[in-house]
């Protein structure tokens, strides 16, 4: 039997808290309770101070691959992940080739499984992610994939969105995650249209390229009765629609990135593509709005968006280079130090929506990810030290790429040990 046992910890977990340690035996947590002693050849590892909770699941990570390995793979990835506390990741499927076909997913599974997290890939809504005809919906539904999604891109016609919520309703638990951007209003544009995007001479994005999308794809949930979950949602008038339709009973989730809930536009001014994303950094009004759609549960999840690109690409013009950042790494350090630290959300939120809400949305819960800490269930753990400060130094990152826009920031709080099915995959605040 091997025995793993987490000392003198806080488990927080959707039960609550309370000071526990936590006995694993084989992959499966048998014991939780105060003061356990540890078995004869245990591996026990320290949670003093720490916090003790269901791994990490980010619903959104790009490891391009396959097609772009220079800047991510998924062993790459799910070791950047892992140090980040995730036990579990969906990969999104804008790679070169895009994953509209089961033997693209399945590989991508494949290596997945030789990796330090439960990797999951998100299907294709259409063939190529073009937008016009449906991918192979139920085929990847019987690999596991779960969310569907041209992610990169919007579903900009309103009837194939609905052809793909009629046909995802037949198949229980599959969800349709938009990127809501709508193509004809974001066309030319870099950054958040606004003051800022004025003041700098870039051309914009409008909040309303996203509204209109997410209202929309509301009207056909409302329609079809089918379940959609908006990506990376950015716009305070989004959040105000979604919140209107949870409460009419439309089956919606949502989520947001620490970016999004944190940095503005006028982080653009420095001209630095670090900060270049879409959707793009909004206001201060917007980021506010995110914050209390986070509190109130308007939105249900965290996700980080993890989008690796090589220093190559990001070294060019803002107006040129690719959109997107690092952040599976650093998400719980930087909702610890800019959103629980100062009193914004409770700590059970912030995992609440890093772990059980995200696990939930994907059907990751099935398979023993954001489930509570108790005898049986499978040992998918993170333990987080929240008085540890380190300051982030993109070189020092697991990740293949550098584009973080949290380099030089000061964080508190760090992983200290993943636990992955029973056995370590980052002990000690390094990879196992
Ligand atoms: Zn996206």
């Amino acid at each position: 039997m091997s025995e793993v046992l987490l000392s003198g910890g806080r488990v927080v977990d959707p039960n609550g808290e309370r000071a526990a340690d936590v006995r694993v035996l084989d992959g499966v947590v048998a014991e939780v309770g105060e003061r356990l002693a540890p078995g004869a050849g245990a591996l026990v590892l320290d949670a003093s101070g720490a916090i003790v909770t269901p791994g990490l699941v980010d619903l959104q990570v790009h490891f391009r691959e396959p097609g772009r390995e220079d800047a991510e793979d998924v062993e790459s990835g799910a070791r950047a992940a892992a140090l980040g506390g995730c036990t579990a990741v969906v990969c999104m499927p804008n790679t070169e080739p895009p994953l509209d076909d089961a033997a693209v997913v399945e590989a991508v599974l494949e290596r997945g499984r030789r990796s330090a997290c439960d990797v999951r890939a998100a299907g294709c809504i259409t063939k190529g992610r073009a937008g016009r005809e449906l991918a192979p919906l139920g085929e990847l539904y019987d690999l596991g994939v779960r969310i569907f999604t041209d992610d990169g891109d919007c579903v900009a016609d309103a009837n194939v969105m609905r052809r793909a919520f009629e046909y995802a309703a037949a198949l229980p638990g599959a969800v349709l995650a938009q990127h809501a951007e709508d193509p004809a209003l974001v066309r030319g544009g870099h950054m958040n249209e606004g003051e800022w995007s004025a003041r700098l001479g870039i051309p914009g994005r409008p909040v309303e390229a996203e509204s209109t999308i997410v209202a929309r794809d509301l009207a056909l949930a409302r329609l079809t009765g089918g379940r959609y979950h908006v990506l990376h949602m950015s716009a305070a008038q989004s959040a105000h629609l979604v919140r209107e339709a949870k409460a009419q009973g439309v089956r919606v989730t949502a989520e947001c990135t620490p970016q999004h809930l944190v940095l503005t536009d006028e982080a653009c001014a420095t001209f630095d593509p670090v900060f270049k994303m879409n959707p793009p950094l909004r206001s201060r009004a917007d980021v506010d709005g995110m914050r209390a759609a986070l509190v109130d549960g308007t939105i249900d999840a965290i996700a980080t968006d993890h989008a690796p690109h090589p220093p190559e690409a990001k070294e060019q013009p803002f107006e040129e280079a690719p959109p997107g950042m690092l952040g599976v790494e650093t998400a719980l350090a930087v909702v610890w130090t800019t959103l629980v630290e100062p009193g914004v959300v409770t700590p059970e939120r912030a995992f609440a929506a890093l772990s059980w809400a995200p696990a939930r949305i994907a059907g990751l819960d099935a398979d023993g990810h954001g489930v509570p800490i108790e005898p049986g269930r499978p040992a998918n753990l993170c333990v987080f030290d929240p008085s540890h400060t380190w300051v982030v130094e993109s070189h020092a990152l697991a990740s293949k790429s550098r584009n973080s826009p949290w380099e030089g920031w000061t964080l508190t709080g760090r992983v200290r040990h993943t636990i992955l099915h029973g056995r370590p995959t980052v002990r000690d605040g390094a990879l196992a």
